[in-house]
């Protein structure tokens, strides 16, 4: 192992940059947003993939085109150390699904519709919603050309919008047009910046003649003019291009869903085709894309598979709980039914008896554990029940437990009510719970 693996033994070891723990309470709103997800994805018949997180390099290089900033860049990708393979932490998921889809032959029998959530990594600069290791959601419908599927996608994430409470976040949608399409763009586009090379930076130099739409996503201020008046896909597009854009634009409005046509948007991976769009928001400084996608009608093919049409998106969950959070909304609430307090040592046996009981009637119960000299006294448990957040507190008393009961107390509504149950019949007192929540 070379000295940089070994480290001196007390050292204390902390995360990576850039890769974030999630604690609790704020790992609650990740799993409240997951489960919105969940059961949206649900009723627009999106099913779940999961892919593995490291994947063979060239995958992505294929996929998402080398020529583009995750590739050039962004990777972590290392050789397998007992054959040497090249592989890659999956900077996205489009690349991995596709991949999936079609080593299992998933569309033999028709379109499919999927989604994701999972860990992405990109070796990029950390700040404020940029991070090296960091959760997406995504969704990839595979095998349909029409762009009422480029908008069943969309007006979920507008649905998904609403479910959650952003209000905050604009649609921005553009057309990239067909191969061809592109490539009577793309020479318009090298014409123009080579009128304007001094002002291109060293990676629009580098990318003029090999990946020039790529100069139109860049982030220099300093080229933003010569972006300005550079030409746009959408002047190049053909009547079918045209009509899918058209098409699409009136399901939207159909639906009442806001969006601005913006013709300078290009997303950083090669695959797109047709429809591009991006949800953003100003409440979260320069990183305020939270969720962006588009057509990929080549991809499938690129990887090895028989042609077949595909559009998806992504979103970025950090970003958009942190918008949430900006929003003040998603604030969880403590889920804890109730909390035990045990006199004596001696009771433990029937106190975890009993809680197997309610937690098997759905009760969620917090058992008081026993330190070094004993279960503390009655006052530090009270206190601990209240700060757990519990509405009921459970007394194991030592009165009680030789009577075969408990006193149930309430924590909550000024608290103090408090009422007897034996034990015999602690599940009704379950039932009683269930039927008030
Ligand atoms: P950006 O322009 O912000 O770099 P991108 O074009 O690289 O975004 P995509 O690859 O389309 O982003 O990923 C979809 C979404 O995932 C983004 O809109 C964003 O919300 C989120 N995302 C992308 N990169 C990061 C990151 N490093 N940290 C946190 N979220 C990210
Ligand atoms: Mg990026």
């Amino acid at each position: 192992m070379s000295e940089k693996i070994i480290s001196t033994k007390s050292e204390k070891l902390t995360a990576v940059k850039g890769m974030n723990d999630v604690l609790p309470p704020q790992s609650a709103a990740v799993e409240w947003l997951e489960g919105k997800v969940r059961s949206l994805m649900a009723r627009y018949a999106y099913r779940n993939i999961r892919t593995p997180i490291v994947e063979r390099t060239p995958l992505f290089v294929r996929g998402l085109g080398e020529v583009t900033d995750i590739v050039e860049k962004e990777m972590y990708s290392f050789e397998d150390r007992l054959n040497g393979d090249p592989l890659t932490l999956r900077p996205e998921a489009t690349a991995g699904v596709v991949r999936a889809v079609v080593e299992h032959s998933m569309l033999y029998d028709g379109g499919k519709r999927l989604y994701y959530m999972g860990p992405m990594f990109r070796h990029e600069r950390p700040q404020r919603g940029r991070y090296r290791q960091f959760d997406q959601i995504g969704a990839e419908a595979l095998g349909f050309s029409g762009a009422e599927v480029d908008a069943e996608l969309i007006l979920l994430a507008v649905a998904l919008w609403k479910e959650v409470g952003l209000t905050d976040v604009r649609l921005e949608l553009n057309s990239l047009g067909q191969p061809n399409e592109r490539a009577e763009h793309r020479q318009a586009l090298i014409a123009h910046f080579e009128l304007h090379m001094e002002v291109l930076d060293e990676d629009a130099k580098r990318r003029l003649h090999t990946n020039p739409l790529r100069i139109l996503d860049t982030k220099n201020p300093a080229m933003q003019a010569i972006v300005e008046s550079a030409p746009r896909p959408l002047d190049y597009l053909g009547a079918a291009s045209l009509e899918h854009f058209t098409t699409l634009k009136s399901i939207l409005d159909a639906n009442g869903v806001a969006y601005t046509v913006n013709p300078r948007l290009v997303r950083g991976m090669d695959y797109y085709n047709l429809t591009v769009f991006e949800f953003t928001t100003d409440r979260l400084g320069s990183q305020g894309t939270v969720c962006a996608g588009g057509r990929y009608d080549y991809l499938v093919e690129q990887l090895g598979g028989k042609p077949a049409p595909a559009v998806g998106w992504a979103l970025g969950v950090d970003r958009v709980l942190e918008l949430i959070r900006e929003q003040g909304l998603g604030a969880v609430e403590s889920t804890l039914d109730a909390y035990a307090i045990v006199s004596e040592v001696t009771a433990l046996p029937l106190v975890l008896q009993t809680l197997q009981t309610l937690r098997a009637a759905g009760v969620s119960v917090q058992m008081h554990a026993s330190s070094g000299d004993g279960m503390g006294s009655m006052k530090s448990q009270f206190k601990r029940a209240d700060s757990s957040g519990a509405h009921y507190a459970i007394i194991f008393g030592t009165d009680e437990v030789s009577q075969n009961l408990v006193t149930i107390k309430s924590l909550r509504d000024g608290g103090g009510a408090q009422a007897s149950q034996s034990l015999n019949e602690i599940a009704d007192w379950a039932s009683t719970l269930q039927s008030r929540t």
